[in-house]
């Protein structure tokens, strides 16, 4: 009887002993402050936006299932919900990556541009997305949305802008989020960015994502003493076949004091906001 009560007794122990635990895992891994991660999936874009105790949003999906580590790495092993994917374009180096991430995570909601691409990967994933009650958006103009007073994200399609038809066009993102400002330009080129100067729009941030991977077809001066970011962020493969990013805008980038940082040699690249009251 006595053996009984005892075993009974650490058994009580051990479950109250067990949920303090996971009650500290919970809290530790609370998302603080505004993050977004740049994830290191080779030849491609994929960047993790975590809003302090808010959404998470991920721009583009990458070239493969790479992505799916990387998520791991970055976000609490409890959480298997994406709020946001924003799909800058249907190019095979960011869009891969998202059927498997639709399978294996809830998505609420998918903003895409039905570009010129129009590939039959893209028609796969939204016919999935379709089936799952995934909340599909065609971004034709712009949008903005308001996650809080001090937290908003501005997305831009540049057909809007009647830019001719080019199939690198992306959507852009303008983050602005308790002291995070970043954009995020997908493959755009020249083009575009003259487009987006003449816009009026303010796009100065402290954090870019290069264009098209430090493409030198992208990522002109003029854009970027608008721009005027610190940190530049390549998003790019080791030894990748095209040569990205290109020596010319590693001077140019230099040239203008900005950092550059890249994932092809730091692995995943975090940046986060001020911390919030
Ligand atoms: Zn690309």
């Amino acid at each position: 009887m006595l053996q009984k009560r005892k075993n009974t007794f650490l058994f009580i122990v051990a479950l109250l002993l067990g949920l303090l635990f996971l009650v500290i895992i919970f809290f530790n891994s609370h998302q603080k402050l505004t993050e977004v991660d740049f994830l290191d999936v080779g030849q491609g874009d994929a960047a993790l936006i975590k809003i302090a105790k808010g959404k998470t949003i991920l721009i583009d999906g990458g070239p493969d299932n790479l992505v799916l580590k990387r998520l791991g790495e970055n976000l609490p092993f409890f959480k298997r919900k994406i709020d946001l994917v924003i799909l800058s374009h249907s190019h095979d180096d960011h869009v891969i990556g998202l059927l498997e991430i639709l399978y294996r995570y809830k998505i609420d909601t998918i903003i895409y541009v039905d570009d010129v691409n129009k590939t039959e990967f893209l028609a796969e994933l939204l016919k999935e997305a379709r089936v799952r009650g995934v909340n599909l958006i065609n971004l034709k103009n712009e949008a903005k949305i308001n996650y809080s007073a001090s937290c908003s994200l501005f997305l831009l399609n540049p057909a809007a802008l009647s830019v001719s038809e080019d199939d690198n066009n992306s959507i852009v993102v303008k983050l602005d989020c308790d002291g995070l400002r970043a954009i995020f330009s997908g493959d755009n080129s020249l083009a575009v960015e003259k487009a987006l100067l003449a816009t009026g729009y303010d796009w100065s941030v402290e954090i870019m994502k290069a264009s098209h991977h430090g493409s030198k077809t992208s990522n002109g001066e003029a854009f970027l003493r608008a721009v005027k970011p610190k940190i530049f962020v390549i998003s790019a493969g080791a030894n990748n076949r095209f040569n990205h990013p290109h020596e010319e805008v590693l001077d140019r980038v230099k040239s203008l004091n900005i950092d550059i940082k890249r994932t092809d040699i730091e692995g995943t690249i975090k940046v986060f906001g001020a911390s919030k009251s």
